[in-house]
């Protein structure tokens, strides 16, 4: 794909206070385990991390390393090395980046910001919502370190989330209060909860808003740009910072959307991403798309953190629901009916369904949704072969291949 030329664009302001606010988050963390406090809790991206606001822990999020991992590209040097220690290459390869890269004493987090190492966990905190590898994932760690491991067992495959599943969700959250007061050494204080669980939410609705944006026609940003700019509501909701963040974004958005700014020249196809990015791949990506004025304005990936059930009046209860309610959560007939609907609000002219080798859990092209929705939409679908991480598993000539006749397909139907 070198050979592709994509416009030149105007950046996005917002992004460099963001690498601000991502430095800041990882400094802090450094910091605290050389002071030995205030303690460290890791958490699955969908986790309670509103509880581990509220008693205090700083929060580190695997995945986001994991993300990083596969951004650097380092991710497919380190598989290997987890593979050699009996974790196979077939299962998430977040996992065994993340794990191959601890092995060898190495993270993108020295580069990027000065971090000799990844911060350690003091518990370990997981949800099994996304699915089972995050457990097993934390329980290597757990392992490793003698460090608590708890965790959020969430019902799977539902097609309607029933008040049984909440109570006996937030059950579970609440059990892991005792162990999380022992760790951090402070006592749970309900209202400082509420007031974490008042910040997701407004974190997630300006989040929303943002995505929103990409109804505009020409889109002010792409696919892209969202799976970056999306980094703080992934690791710093619950935080005051989140949310001056996202409205400052939204406003320059909105001031785009009125100026008529696209994030791709000539936009010409608006597509939907259904699966996990290829985190390597990005740019390539983004500059093939560009150069064929065609922009991917939404995707199920960066509504994950969409969480409009939070509620500081029942933060136990509201914290269920909404890490219930995710898409990978539910059933196919759920899934299907939700990407219709983002479909015609956002003018799709067609979807691309990212089959992600070792994240099954993310990919939802292998039961015939793809073809349910071409005929239910009268929209094409196209279906890419590759993976999040293990770039082993994808060929780029293969996809430019199929993604430019996927495009020649649209621009027939015009
Ligand atoms: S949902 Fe997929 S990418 Fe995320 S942790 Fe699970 S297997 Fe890995």
């Amino acid at each position: 794909m070198s050979e592709q030329s994509a416009a030149p664009r105007k950046a996005i302001v917002a992004t460099g206070e963001m690498k601000r606010l991502m430095s800041d988050h990882f400094l802090s963390l450094d910091q605290a385990k050389k002071e030995g406090r205030p303690k460290v809790a890791w958490c699955t991206s969908v986790g309670p991390a509103e509880l581990l606001h509220s008693l205090g822990f700083l929060v580190y999020y695997p995945e986001n390393h994991g993300a990083l991992l596969g951004a650097t590209r380092m991710a497919t040097d380190f598989i290997p090395v987890a593979n050699a220690i009996g974790y196979s290459p077939d299962i998430c390869s977040y996992l065994t980046a993340d794990v191959g890269a601890y092995l060898k004493g190495q993270t993108p987090l020295t580069n990027a910001y000065g971090l000799a190492t990844i911060p350690k966990a003091d518990v370990l905190v997981y949800n099994t919502n996304q699915c089972r590898d995050v457990q097993d994932w934390f329980a290597f760690y757990a392992r490793e370190w003698n460090v608590p491991l708890v965790g959020v067992h969430t019902h799977r495959n539902i097609k309607s989330v029933k008040e049984h599943h909440i109570t006996d969700l937030a059950t579970q959250i609440k059990q892991m209060v005792p162990t999380l007061e022992e760790v951090s050494g402070n006592k749970f204080d309900v209202d400082r909860l509420r007031e974490t669980v008042r910040l997701s939410l407004e974190c997630t609705k300006l989040w929303r808003q943002v995505l929103e944006c990409g109804a505009a026609k020409p889109a002010p940003f792409t696919f892209f740009d969202a799976t970056i700019l999306m980094a703080p509501a992934v690791v710093l909701r619950g935080l005051p910072e989140a949310v001056e963040f996202y409205k400052r974004l939204l406003q320059e958005l909105q001031e785009r959307i009125e100026q008529g700014v696209a994030a791709v020249q000539g936009e010409r196809h608006r597509l939907y991403w259904e699966g996990m990015p290829i985190w390597g791949k990005l740019r390539n990506l983004s500059d093939l798309f560009s150069s064929l004025h065609t922009n991917i304005v939404a995707s199920t990936y960066c509504n994950s953190w969409i969480f409009d059930a939070f509620d500081p009046k029942e933060p136990f209860e509201s914290m269920a629901r909404a890490y219930t309610e995710l898409f990978i959560v539910r059933d196919e007939s759920y899934k299907e009916a939700y990407i219709r609907d983002w479909a015609r609000t956002f003018a799709i002219d067609g979807i691309i369904f990212h089959d992600a080798k070792t994240c099954p859990n993310n990919s939802n092209s292998r039961y015939g949704m793809p073809q349910r929705m071409s005929e239910g939409l009268n929209l094409p679908t196209l279906v890419i072969n590759g993976d999040l991480n293990d770039l082993r598993c994808y060929s780029e000539e293969q996809a430019k291949t199929n993604i430019e006749a996927f495009i020649e397909q649209l621009d027939e139907r015009r």
